[in-house]
């Protein structure tokens, strides 16, 4: 996902759902690198992950591990950690790039250390809720919307909360058949 006013919506249909969660794994973990700061996790617990266990009608559920031990982190399904371009090639530093979600199986969602984070919608900074349900979006193969509007679209404003819209809410449905 990018910051508001770059991007490229065709481009950005990198995440074409060539693969989705196998019906054997619907009841995903989810974890937070050690060491992630400790206001990110309950916005991204019930911004980011349960939202879209409502949208699956349950068909989908998400069980948070213990961000403390780095191999319970590394056998969850859902791995979220904060990382910058000196570690990451995919980032870019301020902007731009602000954070990425992998298709399924991989379960990788990354959020560039470089932005202004903050645990809701404040002014001059980007909300990680509503960041990482687009990123959840990706992880679970949802593609890239047009239309503004939709949690899928795939750049936001700085102090911009999104929820699940309309086509945001049909997309696991239609997607996976529930
Ligand atoms: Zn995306």
């Amino acid at each position: 996902m990018k910051a508001a006013g770059k991007y490229n919506v065709a481009h950005s249909l990198n995440h074409a759902a060539a693969h989705i969660w196998p019906a054997s794994r619907r009841s995903l973990t989810w974890a937070v690198a050690p060491g992630t700061r400790k206001d990110a996790i309950d916005p991204l617990a019930k911004q980011s992950i349960e939202p879209w266990s409502v949208a699956s009608g349950r068909n989908f559920t998400f069980k948070c591990n213990s961000e403390k031990n780095y191999n319970i982190y590394n056998a969850s399904d859902i791995k979220i950690s904060s990382r910058t371009k000196a570690t990451d090639p995919a980032l870019d530093g301020k902007g731009n790039v602000i954070a990425y979600g992998t298709p399924p199986t991989e379960g990788i969602m990354v959020l560039d250390g470089d932005e202004t984070w903050a645990p809701g919608p404040l002014a001059g900074a980007t909300d990680i809720g509503s960041v990482g349900l687009h990123e959840m979006g990706n992880i679970l193969a949802l593609e890239h919307s047009s239309d503004e509007k939709t949690v899928m679209f795939p750049s936001i404003g700085l102090g911009v909360r999104k929820g699940l819209g309309e086509s945001d809410i049909a997309a696991p449905k239609n997607l996976y058949g529930f």
